[in-house]
């Protein structure tokens, strides 16, 4: 079968590899569809310490059972089950997860072996009818956008900004309406892209220039409920903070790049404004589950999202048009 594997930063390649087979407790999956995100792009350029090449990249992950034709979404992260952080229903915080793509061979690929570690912890959820396979693999990334938003608290009524026009920010947009979000604001500090993203998710304003001043002039000089950045950015972590209303919540959703992690926080705007300033990383398997569901119902649609299909042969072309920013989602159809 065809794979994409990761050898190094700047090499991955699109090679020939034996069919899997499952061991027991596995199941054995035919890839419909694997979506790509700005994860793999980071690989890509940097590898990453939890991957041991040559490694199947690929998380996003949607496809039929071998043998059943049972059509399935798979969840990337995967917590122990076992630790304090599990065992008070925190598997998002796991300390000992193992993802797909990382510590076991993903998605790009035209077959896959689900872990037992996955059926375990319940990551297999059936793909309901009505579904496509594209979109069912963009539970995943939902599943993350309803793990922040949860812990941000969106709700009925709230201002909502969401800083960051990439498909991530597009899902947020789409989940705080169904959340029943008041106004919805996007920000991106590329223009062209908020364009884009602002066409297919209609925010109620899309700001670019001084975001702090805008959000302010929008709302009042109130500020915003809830900013969550979308963009691995120390500029608008700082601006999300300034931008929020008394008792807002901050979600720093984007996580920053690794050699230059620190912002500069007024904390007395914390202090004053009884602010709550959240993190957000990854996602539990019932995330996953609820996700999919939201898909299924319509309440956050996702296939206009997906800009772009390409066969696995093209994958480095997909990582390259994410990397640029020159598509909303793209997804790989092994
Ligand atoms: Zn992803
Ligand atoms: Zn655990």
């Amino acid at each position: 079968m065809k794979v994409a594997r990761f050898h190094a930063p700047g090499d991955i390649r699109v090679e020939d590899a034996p069919e899997p087979v499952a061991g027991p407790g596995e199941l054995k999956i035919r890839v419909r569809n694997c979506s790509t995100c700005g994860t793999d792009a980071k690989i890509y350029k940097f590898g990453h310490h939890h991957i041991r090449p040559p490694r199947v990249m690929g998380h996003e992950i949607a496809g039929e059972v071998a043998g059943t034709g049972e059509r399935v979404q798979v969840i990337a992260a995967i917590p122990c089950g076992a630790c304090a952080e599990c065992r008070r229903g925190r598997p998002a915080v796991c300390p000992a997860q193992e993802s797909m793509g990382y510590h076991y061979d993903g998605g790009f690929a035209e077959w896959l072996i689900v872990p037992a570690k996955v059926l375990a912890v319940n990551g297999v959820n059936a793909v309901p009818d009505g579904v496509g396979f594209a979109e069912a693999s963009l539970a995943e990334p939902l599943a993350c956008v309803l793990n922040g938003q949860t812990l941000a608290g969106v709700g009925t009524g709230d201002d909502v900004v969401v800083m960051g026009a990439g498909p991530i920010g597009c899902l947020h947009v789409r989940l705080a309406r169904a959340r029943g979000a008041g106004r919805v604001f996007l920000t991106d500090v590329n223009a062209a892209r908020l364009a884009v993203a602002a066409d297919l998710v209609r925010p109620d304003a899309a700001i670019d220039g001084d975001v702090v001043e805008q959000v302010l002039k929008l709302t009042g000089g109130r500020g915003a409920d809830v900013v969550v950045t979308a963009a691995a950015s120390g500029v608008a972590q700082e601006q999300a903070v300034r931008m929020a209303a008394r008792r807002g919540r901050v979600s720093f959703f984007g996580g920053l790049p690794k050699d230059d992690p620190v912002i500069r926080l007024d904390s007395n705007l914390v202090h004053y404004r009884e602010l709550t300033i959240v993190g957000a990383n990854g996602s539990s398997p019932a995330h996953n589950a609820e996700a999919l569901g939201l898909i299924a119902t319509g309440a956050v649609p996702v296939g206009d999202l997906i800009t772009h299909r390409l066969p696995l042969s093209r994958v480095l072309d997909g990582i390259e048009l994410v990397s640029r920013g020159a598509a909303i989602k793209v997804t790989i159809e092994p």
